[in-house]
């Protein structure tokens, strides 16, 4: 079994779309960013490549690239869970705190576990998001921004090829 860590934080700007987990929450403006700037995915994505030492997101989905302008996000996830399969992981579970001070996320983290979970192959009980907030604090405080921490959990699903295959 292995563990992983991720950390992600974008900034708010006007005339962006908010989406968080791979979900649209109604706000009067979203995260500032080269794909969809989804902070609870792009953590979550760190952590399980993490888990498996393959780099970060920056290493697989270069924000230089066109093809991942204004991406769903969820596209990021769905290529680190194709890596760790074709290594022969897969994931226990994840578990992510995403840090708001506003809007208040309480009321979408549910739709966020049940967009992730099968993304991640896993139920939905293997899958937290917990949302919190800055308590007025620092940048995030003033309402800046959004951030996210994840930790997953990956373990091998079957035998792996012999090193250097
Ligand atoms: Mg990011």
């Amino acid at each position: 079994m292995r563990v992983g860590v991720g950390y992600d934080v974008h900034a708010f700007g006007e005339g962006r779309r908010l989406v968080l987990g791979g979900v649209h929450i109604p706000y009067g403006k979203g995260l500032v960013g080269h794909s969809d700037a989804d902070v609870v995915v792009h953590a979550l994505t760190d952590a399980l490549l993490g888990a498996a030492a393959l780099g970060d997101l920056g290493t697989h989905f270069p924000d230089t690239d066109p093809r991942w302008k204004d991406l769903d996000s969820l596209e990021f996830l769905r290529g680190a869970v194709r890596l760790l399969t074709e290594r022969g992981y897969r994931v226990v579970n994840a578990d992510v705190t995403v840090i708001a001070q506003a809007p208040r996320l309480a009321s979408h983290v549910l739709r966020m576990r049940q967009v992730l979970a099968p993304i991640l192959n896993v139920d939905v009980d293997a899958v937290s998001v917990k949302a919190t907030t800055p308590e007025g604090l620092g940048a995030l405080g003033r309402g800046a921004g959004v951030a996210a921490f994840a930790v997953a959990c990956i373990e091998v699903a079957h035998a792996r090829s012999a090193p250097g295959a």
